[in-house]
């Protein structure tokens, strides 16, 4: 395609944000009788799929601590339901599976959960989770769990499938996407500050309007959009901290064990939901039966055919640069410092083993050749940041929650278009300097 020198709407990156705002934006226009998917281009440098949502373990989950994440959540969700087949989306549902550390706070995501008219079934107390677990698993072992939370919607949706289903509804709708198109700089308006202009490799696009859907690269608009590299931020006790760098990076360890994925099916021979398990047992290793650790730890976990395998992660780990100084590209996979090592596949199996029994011995089994894991971009209190800068450019960081938060797409689409979204209120760049800040939960993920 040759790239258009002029579209009403630019949305850069063509991932879970990008696309899912193009297909609604596109539908709301024409709803609305103010245009059409014609009015919309997608430039990504890369590909569909060319970032985080590509490589995404596909986890669909409401289990937040935090209200205004599990009332986000609940609307994508039910984006996700709209449309199963197109999204590859597998409604398995979602178990948090925790220690007396985490107990009460699970137990005030269930009390919300209700009130909001999310279905979830809430377990207290060891004998029960035991009993409550087994009933699905026979082999079932994992040690000091005192509450089992287990959503039954929710589940998990194939990452490429999902973002070729999503760019096919969005083309169908006039949407045009252009890949290989490397977005370099803006140019703005002589008597303003917003941008008039997108500045690709392949020449100017001149624009209305323009989203940032960069998922992990979102700091390299930050600095083309000259927006502030640390910032203040007042904490919930109301102490300002001066200086707070604005974005870090924390690593993503994924991985597959190639086992046949029904080998992960319930007693009654079902799919079972993903498993999320926190716990403060000691991990030892599945190989020499070593302390692994001592702290809390969690994994996740699901049989997924597309990987072929049992296929999920573990907690995360900070990378220590200065956000600046990290390798972005190549991304993923292909990069060369940010995949996991046999570390984490010694780790991740031994947590498998110590949860199901049918994991323990089948490290060798691990898949070496698909490298995994990735880099995720975080604000400074590890929540999405959507908002508007420079008068007409839109931005979706999503702090790394996000290839679930497909409905945020509709909602950015509903901004977009005048009409502002109480789901997203919650997530203004503004929070940091009022003290706003989310509630922090006890999980070991940075994400929960
Ligand atoms: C290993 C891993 C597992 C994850 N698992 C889950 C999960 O199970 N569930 C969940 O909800 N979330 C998960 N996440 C988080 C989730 O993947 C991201 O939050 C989400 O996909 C971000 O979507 P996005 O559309 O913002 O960005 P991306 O999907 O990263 O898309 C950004 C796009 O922008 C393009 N781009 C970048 N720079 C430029 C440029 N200069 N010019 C043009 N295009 C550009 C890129 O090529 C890319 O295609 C995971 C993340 C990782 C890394």
């Amino acid at each position: 395609m040759t790239l258009p020198t002029s579209a009403k709407y630019v949305i850069i990156g063509a991932g879970i944000h990008g696309l899912s705002t193009a297909y609604h934006l596109a539908q709301k226009l024409k709803a609305a009788g103010k245009g059409s998917g014609a009015d919309i281009l997608v430039v990504d440098k890369t590909a569909i799929g060319g970032g985080a949502s590509g490589i995404a373990c596909g986890v669909v989950r409401n289990n937040y601590y935090q209200p205004a994440m599990r009332a986000l959540m609940a609307h994508s969700v039910e984006v996700w339901e709209s449309d199963p087949k197109a999204y590859s989306y597998h409604q398995v549902g979602y178990m948090q599976i925790s220690p007396e550390v985490m107990h009460e706070q699970v137990g005030t995501i269930y009390e919300q959960q209700k009130a909001i008219g999310y279905e979830s079934t809430f377990i207290e107390g060891t004998a029960d989770c035991q009993k409550y677990m087994l009933g699905l698993f026979d082999d079932w072992q994992a040690k000091n769990i005192t509450s089992v939370l287990h959503e039954t919607r929710g589940g998990y949706a194939n990452n490429t499938a999902s973002l070729y289903g999503l760019a096919g509804k969005a083309e169908a709708e006039g949407v045009r996407i252009a890949t290989g198109v490397d977005v370099t700089g803006f140019e703005y308006g002589s008597n303003s500050g917003a941008v008039t202009g997108v500045i690709t490799n392949q020449g100017v696009i001149s624009c209305e309007a323009v989203v940032v859907g960069a998922g992990p690269w979102v700091l390299k608009f930050w600095d083309m959009l000259e927006l502030p590299k640390a910032i203040s931020v007042k904490d919930r006790d109301g102490t300002l901290h001066d200086n707070v760098p604005m974005w870090k990076f924390w690593c993503l360890e994924e991985g597959t064990l190639g086992v046949d994925p029904n080998m992960h099916k319930t007693n009654d021979g079902r799919m079972p939901p993903v498993i999320h398990v926190d716990t403060d047992a000691p991990l030892y290793s599945d190989v020499d039966g070593s302390l692994i650790t001592d702290k809390l730890w969690g994994l996740y976990y699901k049989p997924d055919f597309n990987f072929g395998g049992i296929q999920g992660g573990a907690s995360p780990y900070k990378v220590e640069q200065d956000a600046d100084q990290v390798a972005i590209d190549p991304y993923g996979p292909d990069s060369p410092d940010f995949i996991v090592g046999d570390d984490f596949i010694h780790m991740w199996c031994s947590m498998l083993a110590h949860c199901q029994k049918r994991f323990q011995g089948k490290i060798s089994a691990y898949k070496h050749k698909e490298k995994s894991g990735g880099l995720g971009c975080f604000t400074p209190d590890n929540f999405p940041v959507f908002d508007t800068f420079r008068e007409n450019v839109y931005v979706i960081a999503d702090s790394n929650h996000g290839y679930k938060m497909i409905g945020v797409g509709k909602l950015v689409a509903q901004e977009l278009l005048g009409e502002k979204s109480t789901l997203l209120e919650p997530f203004r760049f503004g929070r940091f300097a009022k003290g706003e800040l989310h509630p922090t939960s006890h999980s070991p993920f940075p994400w929960s």
